[in-house]
């Protein structure tokens, strides 16, 4: 296995490009750089880079299909490039899964810590650390295995998603801030607002179910059991 991983930049603007290429590879990361969807999906086939950070406005197909069609194929973490709110809210919104991202103008080390993180999140834990923990008697959340099953059958949900229930579910019976939502599961260096905590505890209710049983704490938060 190579030491360097690979990341692929698929961005037209050769100006953040270049700046992300530099700071990347600074960083010890070996960097594909595609102008538009079409070569960046291509080189992805390629080369099977362990991260994509894709821009939305694209010349040929925009950012959301691309990451439409990576995911139709595999489960490599998308951080995404925003240029305005309405971006965001379809990042969010949208079943795309990604994994995260960042608004236009952005610092380029804020992305590098961003990338690291995503990486990081996305590896094993140790079998010491393997569990399951159980949420009333229909819903099971396998830590190790990353994985939500309700009565036994495993639901698709997206990264941030899962980190989500995860850390609702080993403070079951606990009314989180959304505040604290953010520190646990987006991490203490996230930008991001109380309303990406509401979107993603909305996609959980709408991909779980009525059966979940997951409180909105009015004036707090949200508590899970
Ligand atoms: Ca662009």
């Amino acid at each position: 296995m190579p030491s360097e991983q690979t990341i692929i930049v698929i961005e037209d603007d050769p100006n953040i490009a270049d700046l992300l290429d530099t700071y990347l590879r600074g960083a010890g990361f070996r960097v594909l750089l595609a102008g538009d969807g079409e070569r960046g999906l291509d080189l992805i086939s390629q080369q099977s880079p362990v991260l994509a950070i894709l821009d939305i406005g694209l010349p040929d197909i925009d950012g959301f299909e691309v990451c439409r069609r990576i995911r139709s194929k595999s489960a490599m973490p998308v951080l995404f490039l925003t240029a305005r709110d309405g971006e965001i809210d379809r990042v969010l919104g949208l079943e795309l899964g990604a994994d995260d991202y960042v608004t236009k103008p952005f610092s380029p080390r804020e992305i590098v810590a961003r990338v690291k993180a995503i990486l990081r999140r996305g590896q094993p834990v140790a079998s010491a650390d393997a569990t399951i923990i159980s949420i009333g008697d229909e819903f099971d959340i396998d830590i190790s295995r990353r994985e939500v099953r309700l009565k036994g059958q495993p639901v698709a949900l997206a990264t941030r998603e899962f980190d989500l229930i995860a850390y609702l579910a080993t403070n079951q019976g606990i009314a989180l801030s959304r505040q604290q939502l953010l520190d646990g599961v987006w991490g203490a260096d996230w930008y991001g607002d109380d309303r990406t905590v509401d979107v993603h505890v909305r996609q959980l209710r709408k991909k779980l179910g009525d059966e979940l049983p997951l409180a909105t704490v009015w004036g707090i938060g949200y508590r899970l059991g």
